[in-house]
């Protein structure tokens, strides 16, 4: 099955076609990523009203050059899908309209996929892994632990009770005034930094609830900032560092916490899957390898192009839905707001 899939939820346009054969991992055949860093920059976070304008301006290269790439036509697809939420509903109107236009004009079931489900779904094209997985999703708008049972069937067991952990690493960023997003600049700084030069605290280290709280832990970064003031360089390093180090800690206890919860309703996981911008770090990826190991279970985390947004984890959890006979009516309105475990359910399906 061949789908064709974009996303346009937040700061990326982008588009990719995808061959799922069967169970087992899928072929990424083009995956094109066009990010609007420079639209955005100036005002230092995304702007939602310039965004929609530059995926107006951009869909229609990065769809012909994903569709160039693969050497495929529209007539060749199966399918087309599109991110119809949760994210910037300026943006997710224009990759719905164009993917639901392009669905009708070439005669194709449509797919409107849920874009924290096509995270969710990433390990499966990459590594083929079987349900049920314990999932972590870590992304700019959203950090959860989720048992994920099957295609639309997801169980939340913890999340997050203020910030999400991308953005945690975008407000340290920002404050500490490295460049957004923040992720790749502080995981940069950190690696030349002292992590015991600050000491920060652990939100919600040793809880058995798997929730995480970030906020705190942002603020006692600008509390330590400001008392070090002004900041030479390497106060920034040290700051990056020490707030990494924490970050690293409270995720690798707060995913414990989740292989626990899971464990208690599903039985033990063999496979913890790391999914969202966030998974793209590198001492956070080796921490959570860890304690995969120490659970004798397996950690997949996506390669580092499938970690951000793309559009093969759309194409991917479109021809999951739609082999599945889930294809959805070209009336689909977008959802800025969607959460994973009510609303992408199957139908009939008990999470
Ligand atoms: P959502 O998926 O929740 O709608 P989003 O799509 O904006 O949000 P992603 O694109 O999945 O989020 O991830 C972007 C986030 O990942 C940003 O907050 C960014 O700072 C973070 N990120 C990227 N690289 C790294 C890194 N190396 N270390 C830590 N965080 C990172
Ligand atoms: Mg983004
Ligand atoms: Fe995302």
């Amino acid at each position: 099955m061949l789908v064709l899939g974009i996303e346009t939820t937040c700061d990326e346009t982008a588009a990719a076609v995808v061959r799922r054969e069967g169970e087992g991992p899928g072929v990424v055949l083009s995956n094109v990523v066009r990010a609007q860093l420079d639209e955005h920059a100036p005002f230092g976070g995304v702007v939602p009203e310039i965004a929609a304008r530059a995926h107006v301006d951009a869909l229609d290269g990065v769809t012909a050059k994903a569709l160039a790439d693969a050497g495929v036509a529209l007539s060749d697809l199966d399918g087309v899908a599109a991110a119809a939420g949760p994210g910037l509903v300026g943006g997710v109107i224009v990759g719905l309209t164009a993917a639901k236009a392009l669905a009708l004009a070439a005669g194709k079931p449509f797919s409107a996929v849920n874009h924290l489900e096509a995270h969710a779904l990433t390990a499966r094209l990459t590594d083929g892994v079987g349900f049920p997985y314990l999932l972590l999703l870590a992304s700019g708008g959203h950090t959860q632990l989720l048992a994920v049972l099957g295609v639309g069937r997801y169980v939340r067991l913890g999340t997050t009770l203020d910030d999400a952990l991308g953005e945690a690493f975008d407000k340290v960023a920002k404050m500490l005034g490295l460049g957004y997003p923040g992720g790749p600049h502080v995981e940069s700084r950190a690696a030349a930094g002292d992590p015991a030069r600050f000491s920060l605290p652990r939100p919600m280290f040793g809880r058995a609830e798997p929730n995480f709280s970030l906020s705190g832990l942002k603020t006692a970064v600008r509390l330590e900032a400001e008392r070090a003031a002004p900041l030479s360089e390497g106060d920034v390093d040290d700051l990056c560092a020490a707030f990494q180090a924490a970050i690293v800690d409270v995720v690798a206890d707060r995913a414990g916490a989740g292989v626990r919860a899971f464990a208690e309703r599903f039985g033990a996981p063999t496979a913890l899957v790391v999914a969202g911008g966030v998974a793209a770090n590198g001492p956070i990826r080796a921490a959570l390898k860890n304690l995969a190991e120490q659970i004798g279970a397996r950690l997949v985390a996506p390669p580092l192009a499938l970690c951000g947004d793309n559009g093969a984890m759309i194409a991917w959890a479109g021809a999951e839905r739609l082999a599945l006979g889930l294809a959805d009516p070209l009336d689909f309105a977008p959802r800025p707001r969607w959460p994973l475990d009510a609303a992408a359910a199957l139908p009939g399906a008990k999470a």
